[in-house]
């Protein structure tokens, strides 16, 4: 068996970052079960946070993070997360990400809920491509070992530290195993969960199911943010519409033509994500509509084309001309908050197991993400992570991370005895009309003991459609026994029979497979 310091799985931002930085203290291996570039790090289109600015500060960052994360936020991890930006936007520069600038200085936009520009972008809204090809180029042309179309399917773990990861290589349909010292899941979120979705299709919540059965505690999983604004156009997938176009100035509009967001909200629609994205839904339903509208024909052509020219080129190629007509929109799924829960140095409760990006909850986000916050915690903790398992490297030392209190084990459900058949298709459509934007108890009980019906029929998974079936549905069932277990609304997490944020749920929720309660003491 091939043995390795590091092996990464997935092949984002957080993936690549971690790999060019851990190669500098020892051999790395990619996992990654597509093309190198297949991931939601290539969609990101608004940009990557940071304190730049000239009438900004870390500490209004903090600020601002800690508002948007509606009480659930780890303020030391928020502070770490705006104290080592600049650092980690320096490596970027330095691996060559082109950021965009005028007059020789990076220029910065502003999005909602930020008090002030500092979001960095690069080819106006293709920043996230700009990052993910700069890095994956990087790492083609270092030492580092890559194992494409390879899905990681278990985490070998010996006397309770992990020793390697068992793999399916989907172009043979082999199964392989792979020695480490250090496991780091990179896996990104699990926004296929749901029926519109900005996310990639290999974003199947993975590295949540395999750390889960590996022993890791996974928290905050019910807190999950909807996109407001994402083009509906009859026959084109989902396609987001940045909302940095908001922050330039687009107005949403219902069916009818009328600017509604600021009937709901003072902040109308700069207002954070949850707020704008049930006062659509509101909106959809009060005009019976699937659509609402945003307008941005009262902005300068010219800003449109080259501060948006992807958005604007997708919408034109799909028959739409943003500088006059109306872009129709509605919410999608879009950013898990929640996943595996690690330290400030990314690791897991399990030795050896390490979790970075959106797959891992640092407690940065809290209950909600605030805008282009998480490229920079994949960057800022991943190099945490390689400074901690850097200095083990080199003095042998072997640290074991402490547990939580207060665990919950996923409940024993009676499955419902009529249920639908079990496909993905059902599965995101029981996601998104039981456990969406809007929650209520009784939906999410009815999900509940569907989920639980199609995860006892499960057969053993064999290959990759297999295997994500699977990983979603574990992520689904605890996402949902999650929502329902949080009797309050707080940030992205809202239910019409709890409207209100309790002061008794500033906690959080955190499932492992062997803890012994089925509810938070
Ligand atoms: C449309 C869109 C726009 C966004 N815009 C922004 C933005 O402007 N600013 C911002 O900060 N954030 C934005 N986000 C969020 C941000 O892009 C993601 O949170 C971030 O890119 C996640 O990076 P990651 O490396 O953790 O995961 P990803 O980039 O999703 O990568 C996950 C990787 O894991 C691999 N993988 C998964 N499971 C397995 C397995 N079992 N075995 C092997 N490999 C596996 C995948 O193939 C992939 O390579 C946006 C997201 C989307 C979808």
């Amino acid at each position: 068996m091939n043995r390795y310091d590091y092996i990464m799985v997935g092949s984002g931002i957080a993936g690549l970052y971690t790999a060019l930085l851990a190669i500098e203290h020892g051999s790395v291996l990619i996992l990654t079960k597509g093309s190198i570039d297949d991931c939601n790090t290539r969609y990101a289109q608004g940009g990557i946070a940071a304190a730049m600015g000239k009438d900004d500060s870390p500490e209004l960052h903090f600020r601002d993070t800690i508002a948007a994360g509606d009480g659930l936020c780890d303020p030391e991890a928020v502070r770490i997360l705006v104290d080592e930006a600049a650092d980690c936007i320096a490596d970027l520069i330095k691996f060559g990400v082109p950021f965009d600038t005028l007059n020789g200085e990076i220029t910065l936009t502003r999005e909602a809920a930020h008090s002030v520009p500092r979001i960095m972008h690069a080819g106006g809204d293709a920043t996230g491509e700009h990052i993910e090809v700069t890095l994956s180029r990087r790492v083609r042309s270092s030492a580092i070992n890559v194992l494409e179309d390879c899905l990681a399917s278990e985490i070998l773990v010996h006397n309770g530290k992990v020793s390697g990861v068992r793999y399916l290589d989907c172009r043979t349909g082999s199964v392989e195993e792979c020695g480490c010292r250090f496991l780091i899941l990179a896996t990104g979120g699990v926004g296929r969960l749901f029926k519109y979705t900005t996310n990639s299709d290999v974003v199947t919540g993975d590295g949540i199911a395999l750390a889960f059965e590996a022993g890791a505690e996974i928290s905050d999983i019910e807190f999950f943010q909807f996109h407001p604004s994402v083009l509906r156009l009859p026959g084109v997938a989902p396609f987001l519409i940045s909302e940095a176009v908001r922050g330039e100035g687009g107005i949403l509009r219902n069916v009818e033509g009328r600017r509604f967001m600021p009937d709901y909200v003072a902040e109308a629609e700069l207002a954070p994500r949850d707020i704008v994205a049930r006062s659509v839904v509101y909106e959809m339903k009060k005009t019976h509509s699937d659509r609402v509208f945003l307008d941005v024909t009262d902005l300068p052509p010219r800003l449109l084309t080259t501060r948006f020219p992807h958005i604007y080129r997708f919408c034109r190629d799909h028959g739409l001309d943003i500088t006059k007509g109306l872009i129709p929109v509605a919410p999608a799924g879009h950013y898990l908050m929640g996943g595996v829960k690690v330290n400030s140095w990314g690791e897991t409760n399990v030795g050896g197991l390490f979790a970075v990006g959106e797959t891992a909850c640092t407690g940065v986000h809290g209950a909600n993400r605030l805008a282009s916050n998480s490229l920079l915690e994949s960057v800022v903790f991943s190099k945490r992570l390689v400074r901690r398992t850097g200095s083990v490297v080199a003095s042998s030392e072997n640290r074991q991370p402490s547990a939580s209190s207060n665990l919950c084990s996923l409940p024993q459900r009676e499955p419902s005895s009529s249920v639908p058949p079990l496909n993905l298709p059902n599965l995101q459509s029981l996601m998104w009309d039981r456990v969406g934007i809007v929650r209520s108890g009784e939906e999410l009980e009815q999900a509940a003991s569907v989920l639980a019906a199609w995860q006892s029929c499960l057969p053993q998974p064999s290959d990759r459609p297999s295997y994500e079936l699977y990983n979603l549905i574990l992520s689904a069932r605890l996402m949902t026994e999650a929502a329902l277990l949080r009797e309050e609304s707080r940030g992205a997490h809202f239910r019409t029979d709890f409207p209100r944020a309790l002061p008794e749920w500033q906690r959080h929720i955190v499932f492992r497979k062997d803890a012994t309660n089925e509810s938070p003491a």
